[in-house]
């Protein structure tokens, strides 16, 4: 086996020489968003540039035309390492959670690692992970086999400051809707039953019931529905409501029963139907992993960055990486494309295209490709991030 520096030596080297092409890559991306499910060019430019380096790759994984799996085998059996690209866009909003940077981070990592991977024993995967703003492509693939066999998956996220771990919260969101009787609203207002009242109810429960929830837990919702026209009883009326909190127990098993009953006591004051429909499928928060985010750090370090404890004081979001985590030991690190902007704003979006974010593209390849080297030739790192993925997530799982 080759010894780990002489191995990072030539990654930074490699990384050098691709330079130009991977952050071609990212800017093209960058220029050209598309939102969840619908990232076709994306997908193919870089399916199409890891086919170039020798990756046997299979598109449309998990029943996802986006989604993509990357393969480049070893020298002989040994560990599976993934590593992830994401590359949805935001509506309305452009690569404003820069997923470019994530997916040219992961794909760097491989275009480094593939002329190495004849040294090494084990698997090298690429893959691409479609839809994580809402669609919950992660755990799509996960329920259709995709992770099967993964011992270790790992991916980094731009953000305003550097991080071996996100801090999330476990998500889930619906569409309430509610159908009540449609009446004139001035001849005949006593014959209608109001679906909008419903909703409006449903927002006041919900702001009644923020009161005694736990400091963690949030609840956003917006109108989808608010009926058709003010002369007539509204006969529809919707809204898509989010609700989290920082573990899936307390959100499934406290949370949502008590926000279903707000539900139904707004349909029950106004004698409207109500339907509950999820609308995406659950976000679980991160099993952290501890060998792994000490290895994040130690690479980081390599660039020049300082990775801090994740402070979760600063704010939280949610991840279908959290899904992932929960079945394979994984690792979300977050490297900086910007001091001060955070994700889902312009300024991030910008950001996601600067030169700030372009080093940021270099060095989370570079970190990643050193990870997985690492964990490709230290099979104790390996045992080790397995173990506590074992006491995180109990003999049960
Ligand atoms: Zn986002
Ligand atoms: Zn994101």
């Amino acid at each position: 086996m080759p010894q780990l520096d002489d191995v990072l030596a030539r990654l930074d080297a490699r990384l050098e020489e691709e330079r130009a092409a991977l952050l071609d890559l990212s800017h093209l991306i960058h220029a050209h968003p598309e939102v969840r499910f619908e990232e076709v060019q994306a997908a193919a430019w870089l399916t199409e540039a890891l086919e170039a380096r020798g990756f046997t790759v299979e598109r449309g994984v998990g029943g996802l035309p986006t989604a993509f799996r990357a393969r480049l085998e070893g020298r002989g059996p040994g560990p599976t390492i993934a590593v992830l690209c994401e590359y949805d866009a935001l509506p309305g909003l452009g690569h404003a959670c820069g997923h470019n940077v994530i997916a040219t981070m992961g794909a760097g990592a491989g275009f480094a690692l593939a002329p190495l991977m004849n040294e090494f024993d084990g698997t090298l995967l690429v893959l691409g992970t479609p839809a994580e703003e809402g669609g919950g492509g992660k755990v799509i693939l996960l329920e259709e086999g995709v992770f099967d066999g993964v011992d270790a998956a790992v991916m980094i996220h731009p953000y305003k400051s550097d991080h071996p771990s996100m801090g999330t919260l476990a998500s889930t969101k619906w569409d309430v809707a509610f159908h009540g009787v449609p009446a004139h609203a001035a001849m005949a207002p006593h014959l209608g039953r109001n679906a909008l009242d419903a909703v409006r109810l449903a927002f006041a429960g919900i702001d009644a019931l923020r009161q005694q929830t736990r400091d963690d837990v949030r609840i956003h919702a917006v109108i989808t529905d608010g009926g058709a026209a003010a002369n007539i009883i509204p006969e529809t009326a919707a809204m898509n409501a989010v609700a989290r909190a920082r573990d899936a127990r307390h959100l499934f098993d406290e949370l949502v029963p008590r926000l279903e009953n707000v539900f139904r006591g707004a349909a029950l004051m106004t004698g409207t139907e109500l339907t509950i429909t999820p609308s995406s499928r659950p976000y679980l928060e991160i099993v952290n992993n501890a060998p792994l985010e000490e290895a994040f750090v130690r690479h980081a370090a390599r660039r020049g960055r300082t990775a801090t404890p994740y402070d979760m004081a600063d704010g939280t979001g949610s991840t279908d990486l959290g899904n992932v985590s929960h079945a394979v030991p994984a690792l979300h690190g977050m490297l900086a494309i910007d001091d001060a902007a955070l994700p889902h704003t312009a300024a991030f979006e910008r950001a996601a295209g600067s030169a700030r974010g372009d080093a940021t593209v270099i060095d989370g390849a570079t970190v990643l490709a050193g990870l997985a080297a690492e964990l490709f030739l230290d099979l104790d790192l390996l045992a080790r991030a397995k173990a506590a993925f074992a006491e995180a997530t109990g003999p049960a799982r």
